[in-house]
């Protein structure tokens, strides 16, 4: 059975209405795109305040900051953790944003649900089921990335788990898939954003960060994201790139990520006409 023959309200998409995800003021899926930035990695309290203060006032919706990072190799940096979730959501109390952070395991998500607005499903965790099915008992916002391979019968079908457990607030995110090209650190699948409006209710973001690996290739393809029609983005922005101690090659600085969110919002708003 696909997931077109599993009747269930949100992905009953004839009528094309997106299942807005709502935080306060901030709406997923409601037309303007939502933009979330931040470092890939909490590294410290100044760090995160500094991200957070600028980020605000850029005009950023939403404050990102991994604690608990599934890094590929074990030898690299693992995230401040618990220190590091209760750091990001003070910083984004103090500067009114709402914040995002993965969580890979169901203890870590008991100890980090107050302090996050929406729950980051990464990459690697998109098959976790019992997590997906623990994630569906809660009410609050997930983020779903996809798996490197996974296709989108895969992908919607992980979003299920969380929705026949009760919550329907999901939001996908595609972060590039794995190909044969090596020139990037993976391949953006933009057909995901058309193809996730048209056979879904689910708003879909674009994760051009991880997507590409570059910082120079954030702005091209975050445009290509709006022009696609995707609900917002996620990017990677750290106070200092070069010193960062995860995905440094793929942050941005602040006034580079002033630059694409400027752009962005200029394309959306002519898009708006299309
Ligand atoms: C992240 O966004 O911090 C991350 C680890 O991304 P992904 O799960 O897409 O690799
Ligand atoms: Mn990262």
């Amino acid at each position: 059975m696909t997931y077109k023959e599993v009747k269930l309200v949100s992905l009953d998409n004839k009528n094309k209405q997106k299942n807005i995800v709502k935080l306060g003021n901030v709406c997923i899926g409601a037309g303007k795109p939502v933009i979330i930035a931040g470092p890939c990695a909490v590294e410290s309290e100044e760090q995160i305040n500094d991200a957070a203060l600028s980020l605000k006032k850029i005009g950023v919706d939403i404050l990102r900051g991994g604690c608990f990072k599934p890094r590929t190799s074990p030898y690299t940096f693992q995230g401040l953790e618990e220190e590091g979730i209760k750091m990001l959501s003070k910083a984004g109390k103090e500067n009114n944003l709402p914040v995002i952070s993965e969580v890979i395991t169901i203890k870590q998500l008991e100890f980090a649900y107050d302090y996050l607005d929406i729950i980051q499903i990464g990459s690697r965790n998109m098959y976790n089921y019992p997590l997906l099915k623990e994630l569906g008992t809660l009410n609050k916002p997930v983020l779903l990335k996809r798996a490197f391979s996974a296709t989108y019968d895969e992908w919607i079908f992980a979003a299920k788990y969380i929705l026949n457990s009760g919550n329907d607030k999901v939001i996908l995110c595609e972060r590039g898939i794995r190909t044969f090209e090596q020139g990037t650190r993976n391949t953006l699948d933009i057909s995901a954003v058309p193809y996730i409006s048209n056979n879904t209710n689910f708003p879909i973001i674009i994760d051009p960060s991880h997507a590409s690996g570059y910082s120079e290739f954030i702005k091209p393809l975050s445009l290509a994201a709006i022009a696609a029609g995707a609900d917002g983005l996620m990017i990677e922005a750290h106070p200092e790139p070069k010193n960062a101690l995860c995905d440094a090659r793929q942050s941005l600085n602040f006034d580079e990520f002033e630059d694409v969110y400027n752009a962005v919002h200029t394309l959306s708003d002519s898009c708006a006409n299309l």
